[in-house]
């Protein structure tokens, strides 16, 4: 081959590869197409006037722990709950980790979503490895639209786990963009901004948690220990930083201990009640407030819409029970 060749070789070549792009280029329409179906395998509730609410945990618990027991009675009065693992959960075990572990911890959440009542979606992003990237807003803000959410919940920024933190982040850099019509224009922008909510935790800088709402969970508290207590890689065999030694070998041991279990989750929902019951007294009155036995509590975030007193009686009608 001489020189001349090359030069028709290399040309047609190019005009080749050129045609070829330019063959390829309704990438988009297709991709559209896919996440269309993804949507409506996402199971997406009527718009029959019933609230709708959205929960972001950075792990296949989170959302459970923190917001089951509202959940479920929100469920029970036919409202729409949606709870979104943000992470998978593939290294939260001292034993296991990766495809497998995800696939578990899926099923668990699967499993206290259907004692909730509640929908469940994980999102396949790695433990340990969430950041608060541009895809990852889009991605919270497609699920936030697509809920049409009233209320959506998440972590605060501030959080001694990353993954919790870039949650925080990533729903509150939603907060805004979930009604502006050009951001991701490919689901419709929401008219009204959602009310955004913060779990409770207990760091104290920049600022610590305040209790603006503060919700009995008495009637549900079994269900939600229920719930909790199914995901047995969490809790029965101690998570990221369990051990061997938790699980008992004969069956004796292993009844003592998920009743261990289940007395953590009770306790743990019981100091909640403790720790806000000045704010359980402002809605219920301090009378009923004082017989109350198990809570869950949560602050407004100043990005989304500030709702008044008579609209968070409304989006949590649980007051007057
Ligand atoms: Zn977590």
């Amino acid at each position: 081959m001489n020189r001349w060749h090359f030069f028709v070789l290399g040309a047609s070549l190019g005009l080749a590869l050129g045609f070829w792009s330019r063959q390829e280029t309704p990438i988009a329409p297709r991709a559209v197409a896919k996440t269309q179906t993804e949507r409506a395998e996402r199971k997406l509730p009527p718009n029959d006037g019933k609230l709708r609410i959205i929960c972001f945990g950075a792990h296949p618990d989170d959302c459970e722990l923190r917001a089951g027991g509202v959940g479920a009675m929100w469920a029970a009065q036919g409202h729409h709950v949606k709870f979104v693992s943000v992470t998978n959960g593939d290294i939260g075990h001292w034993r296991e980790a990766g495809g497998p572990l995800a696939r578990r911890r899926y099923a668990e959440v699967q499993k206290a979503a259907s004692i909730l009542r509640v929908t469940t979606e994980v999102l396949d992003i790695h433990d340990g490895e969430l950041m608060p990237t541009l895809e990852n807003r889009r991605k919270i803000t497609r699920l936030i639209r697509e809920w049409k959410a009233d209320i959506v919940m998440s972590h605060r920024p501030n959080d001694y786990h990353p993954d919790h933190r870039y949650t925080g982040v990533l729903v509150q850099d939603s907060a805004f963009m979930v009604a502006v019509p050009f951001f991701c224009p490919d689901v419709p922008p929401l008219k009204r901004n959602p009310v955004f909510l913060f779990y409770p935790d207990r760091f104290e800088k920049p600022n610590p948690f305040t209790a603006d709402i503060a919700v009995s969970i008495d009637s549900v508290i079994e269900q939600k220990v229920d719930a909790v207590s199914v995901m047995d890689s969490q809790w029965f065999e101690g998570g990221a930083l369990g051990s061997a030694s938790l699980i008992p070998k004969d069956e004796e041991g292993r009844k003592k201990r998920r009743q261990e279990v289940r007395a953590q989750h009770l306790a743990r929902n019981r100091a909640v009640a403790n720790r806000f019951r000045d704010a359980l007294a402002k809605w219920y009155g301090k009378e009923k407030a004082a017989k109350i036995g198990y809570a869950e509590a949560f602050e407004i975030c100043e990005y989304g819409r500030q709702p008044t007193m008579a609209e968070l009686r409304r989006l949590f009608p649980f007051f007057n029970e």
